[in-house]
């Protein structure tokens, strides 16, 4: 890996050769919410919001997109079925360290067993993903779950310095991306502004597990929570929302949606929520998570318990996005909290 320094007026340069290959994501501002940030296509480099607070959904859309068809059918003609791909290429650009994150336990969680062709195909088009580094704010837990300093699959990381962004090149393919871009070569200043953004950064984070994720996890496997898990859900409505803004969920649905002529249609994949009261639903109707509590539960548990045990990271960035986006302001650190000081206070009891 080599470093160097872009100016802020350079980081255009970077962008512009990128939209003219293919389709750019990046991080924009809500016209109408200003404050409010979001991953779309670009229509231009200026667009870019290299300072952004966390978008309200992660980037992930780009390769795992909420509502995908992917298959033409017709019942009367055989030949009228066809497979809907996307093809060439496209890049993602403005991306934090916990989305980075995202990114990669996505690449693991869809390339395991079952591997799933769409994803790894959106995955295999990727021309190019630049990182930047990012302040916290009151939500952000990266620091309780070891994704402060992730870089994942970028190509370019940048951190935000006095002169204009440190440059870590992490690929050949970062070091084509720099080809029409100014770079002046790194000082030991240069240096010790990056290591301070990043100190400063970590002691900004506010919002903070009381143990490690080792720990949490043999909480949550000793059980005999119940009680914090009924109070977490006479607060929840099982709207969904945490799931759907999560960047490392990757839960979804197939449907298909029928026209008027009731002989052909596409099939269609969706995002999908354990929190939704039918997500368990199995033939003969049964539910076994009918119960609020129980897929409350199965939200920590999945997150912080099965895939933790299965893949040794929790399935959780700490992007602090189901927190934000919670109308009943259930905080997922609050909550890991509160389950922590019930499991100690149990152990004291016995
Ligand atoms: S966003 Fe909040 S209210 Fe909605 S399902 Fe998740 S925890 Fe429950
Ligand atoms: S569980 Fe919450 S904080 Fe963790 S990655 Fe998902 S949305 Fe972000």
């Amino acid at each position: 890996m080599s470093v160097c320094v872009v100016e802020d007026g350079e980081l255009n340069s970077l962008i512009r050769p990128l939209l003219q290959q293919g389709p750019v994501m990046g991080p924009k501002e809500r016209k109408q919410q200003p404050g409010f940030y979001y991953f779309d296509w670009l229509e231009s480099a200026e667009e870019v919001v290299w300072d952004y607070v966390t978008t309200t959904l992660p980037p992930k859309k780009a390769f795992f997109p909420p509502r995908e068809p992917f298959l033409e059918f017709s019942r009367s003609d055989p030949d009228k079925v066809r497979a809907i791909t996307d093809e060439g290429p496209f890049a993602i650009v403005g991306v934090h360290p916990c989305d980075l994150a995202a990114i990669e336990q996505l690449d693991i969680a869809y390339s395991d067993d079952i591997a799933d062709g769409r994803y790894l195909a959106n995955r295999a088009r990727t021309a190019a993903i630049i990182g930047v580094d990012c302040w916290p704010d009151e939500y952000c837990l990266c620091t309780s779950v070891g994704t402060e300093q992730a870089r994942g699959p970028a190509d370019l990381f940048l951190t935000p310095i006095e002169r204009g962004y440190l440059v870590e090149v992490r690929t050949a393919r970062g070091q084509e991306l720099l080809a029409d871009t100014a770079q002046l070569p790194v000082t030991d200043q240069d240096q010790a502004d990056a290591a301070r953004f990043q100190d400063e950064k970590e002691r900004r984070v506010t919002a903070k597990f009381e143990t490690d994720v080792e720990q949490f996890a043999h909480i949550l496997a000793e059980g005999g929570l119940t009680e914090v898990w009924q109070g977490v859900a006479d607060r929840c409505y099982s709207c969904g929302s945490c799931n759907l803004v999560c960047p490392t969920c990757f839960c979804f649905d197939i449907n298909d949606d029928i026209n008027l002529d009731l002989t052909t249609g596409v099939r269609v994949r969706t995002w999908d929520s354990c929190q939704l009261p039918d997500f368990a639903v199995v033939a003969g109707d049964h539910n076994f998570r009918g119960e609020r509590w129980e897929r409350v539960r199965h939200r920590w548990q999945r997150k912080f318990l099965y895939l933790y045990t299965q893949y040794g990271q929790p399935f959780c960035t700490g992007c602090g996005r189901c927190s934000r986006a919670c109308t009943a302001d259930i905080n997922l650190v609050e909550v890991s909290n509160d389950l922590i000081a019930y499991a100690q206070r149990e152990k004291q009891n016995v």
